[in-house]
């Protein structure tokens, strides 16, 4: 090879080195401006250092409750029932309910059934502590939670028995009384009217001659001077008032539902109407009443009165 030869080679290389220098700082050049573009497009736009490092979101960000979220349906549901267990009954009373809170944790045995119509009666509180006043003019419910009005007189009392004044009642409890007595007659059982209509004058002479409640109730408490209750005479005194059973007391308790009558103090009531038990005691409170108590055994007026709290007589 001659000297020209070799500077020709010598020249070529250096043009190819000075191509690929040229190659390597093109290629980092585009791949620094692609990283800043990248960057500035990926980090919150930040002023400096510092900033960037105490970046916080804008709105605060909301994590799930896990407490709540893992709380089994069924307890949730549990406790809404234990809330207010109370509305679920039709005669359920909005102005009675911290009382039927109080009472059932007084009485934890109760059911929530019992704890409401028992409160509707009154019963949470002693008898005579709590008084209302019945102003129907056709009263249904007359005990020592329920007086009637200074001055209460029936519209139109008629005789029992013709010809004797002494013994008034209403027009619908006399008409009912002479259809249960025929009933009765049919059988041999004669029923006798010894006392029924009262005013509240002679109820307090009544009640004056008595130590305490429990037999005659208070003026302005008694069935009597409502004209729809009676007082029935046995053999020895007032119907069934001593010795065991008699056939007219007998009759009289399983058939003066069909009349609109029912015994009215009986031995498994007396904790809810506050009179010891009355065999002879009857009171005209219409058909629709008698069977209802009668048909759904219920304990007494007063639970038929606490279960059907807008109920009202229609005479
Ligand atoms: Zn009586």
């Amino acid at each position: 090879m001659n000297n020209r030869k070799i500077r020709r080679r010598k020249k070529n290389t250096g043009k190819i080195l000075l191509k690929v220098i040229l190659g390597c700082f093109l290629v980092i050049s585009v791949s620094f401006v692609s990283f800043v573009l990248l960057v500035n497009a990926v980090l919150p736009e930040t002023e400096t250092f510092e900033e960037a490092m105490t970046w916080a979101p804008s709105e605060p960000i909301e994590f799930p409750n896990f407490e709540t979220a893992n709380e089994p349906e069924s307890e949730i549901a549990e406790e809404i029932i234990d809330d207010d267990p109370f509305r679920v009954f039709p005669f359920f009373l909005e102005e009675n309910e911290q009382a039927y809170i109080a009472f059932w944790e007084e009485n934890p045995d109760f059911d929530a059934e019992t704890v409401v119509w028992k409160v509707n009666a009154v019963l949470h509180v002693p008898f005579y502590s709590d008084i209302r006043i019945n102003n129907d003019p056709n009263p249904l419910l007359v005990n020592p939670s329920h007086r009637l009005p200074y001055g209460f007189e029936p519209a139109r009392l008629v005789p029992i028995y013709s010809g004797n004044p002494n013994l008034l009642a209403t027009v619908e409890t006399v008409t009912a009384f002479h259809a249960m007595r025929e009933a009765a007659l049919l059988e041999g059982i004669d029923l006798v009217v010894t006392s029924a209509y009262r005013t509240a004058e002679r109820q307090e002479v009544l009640f004056a001659r008595q130590d305490g409640d429990g037999v005659v109730a208070r003026p302005h408490h008694s069935e009597h001077q409502t004209g729809r209750a009676l007082d029935l005479w046995g053999p020895l005194g007032l119907l069934d008032q001593s010795g065991p059973p008699t056939p007219s007391g007998i009759w009289v308790r399983e058939n003066a539902h069909n009349f609109g009558f029912i015994v009215r103090y009986t031995e498994e009531n007396t904790h809810i109407t506050g009179i010891i038990p009355e065999p002879w005691h009857i009171t005209y409170v219409t058909n629709e009443v008698s069977e209802f108590i009668y048909i759904n055994r219920l304990s007494s007026l007063e639970e038929f009165v606490a279960r059907n709290p807008t109920f009202q007589l229609n005479h």
